[in-house]
């Protein structure tokens, strides 16, 4: 529990302790900012710390006093961690948190804490409260007990009912500095700037990428599209072949592909783009490519995204997407 904060957390840290010396902790803390940048991390950390008995000086939580050793076994009767409940026939986390658990945990928060230190609810993700849970929530909230302390965690803010926002002190993590994630992931990887390009930033979703198989099946998925490009393969052979590949990933990179595409149509020298590793292929496709049909293109892929959310037929969908990437390049 007490592995150390991210190196580019020191300012959020330093920020959520000011609140702690001066006794200013708020009831309602928003934490926001983009994906995958360790909000829940930090949120985690915030929460041990106000529920130590002994705090380090740099605010962190012990981890050794009765009350981190009670978080530790998931026993601390003053520390609910809210998330969306797993689904009994898929194993799979629902989607959202049901007006039940909000019912539950209200129930709770009507009886005192039970140690004289903070007691805090931690609701990840906060978006995931849907609406009968966020106005059980609401009603909460305008009355809220004492020395109790919510917290919610959020990378998509706008799917939060602007009440819930507005009763929330909000928290917004900045994205990490180049230089300090490009430091921690070279000591994971060989391939940092790749990744940290690829995940825009993001450090942890790079630390996900950084993997030999991910980079892997990028090369060869980016190679069989540009094959496609050249009509020197099939879309349907090839639509076949991607049944085997994770379909958001697949998603991402074709999406990614484009954006780049477009950002090299567009501006002389191309930056933050997803793929610099790939700018030779990139920038000779863009170069013979018609603009407007790679807006539609692009258009598809957005539809594509929604229609992964339905019991679409994969092999189909691929198949259209191929189809119509290998019309756009003959045109
Ligand atoms: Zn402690």
């Amino acid at each position: 529990m007490r592995n150390k904060l991210y190196p580019w957390q020191q300012n959020d840290w330093q920020q959520l302790q000011s609140y702690v010396k001066q006794h200013r902790v708020p009831q309602a803390l928003l934490i926001n900012g983009a994906l995958g940048i360790g909000k829940l991390h930090l949120a985690e950390h915030f929460a041990y710390a106000l529920l130590c008995e002994r705090p380090e000086l740099d605010g962190l939580s012990c981890g050794k006093c009765s009350r981190c050793l009670l978080v530790k076994a998931e026993t601390h009767p003053d520390f609910i961690d809210l998330r969306p409940e797993e689904d009994s026939k898929t194993k799979k986390q629902k989607t959202s948190i049901s007006i039940d658990q909000i019912r539950t945990l209200i129930e709770k928060l009507s009886l005192k804490p039970q140690f004289e230190r903070h007691r805090v609810i931690l609701i990840h993700p906060a978006d995931a409260l849907n609406n009968a849970a966020a106005n059980a929530f609401l009603k909460y909230l305008e009355e809220p007990t004492e020395r109790t302390v919510l917290i919610l965690v959020t990378h998509r803010m706008n799917k939060l009912s602007a009440t819930i926002k507005s009763r929330c002190q909000k928290f917004t993590m900045a994205m990490p500095d180049k230089n300090l994630v490009l430091q921690w992931l070279s000591q994971q990887t060989n391939n940092a700037e790749i990744v940290f390009n690829l995940a825009q930033g993001s450090p942890l979703l790079a630390q996900q990428y950084a993997t030999d198989e991910h980079l892997t099946q990028r090369r060869d998925c980016f190679d069989a599209w540009l094959s496609i490009a050249k009509q020197k393969s099939h879309p349907i052979l090839i639509a076949e072949q991607w049944l085997k590949f994770p379909e958001t990933t697949l998603l991402f990179w074709l999406s990614s592909w484009v954006i780049d595409l477009i950002r090299y149509r567009h501006q002389v020298v191309p930056k933050n783009l997803y793929h610099a590793d790939l700018q030779v292929e990139l920038s000779d496709l863009a170069a013979r490519i018609n603009s407007i049909k790679l807006y539609e293109f692009y258009d598809l892929l957005l539809q594509s995204r929604r229609r992964l959310e339905t019991q679409i037929n994969k092999q189909v969908l691929w198949e259209e997407i191929l189809i119509a990437w290998a019309a756009l390049n003959r045109s």
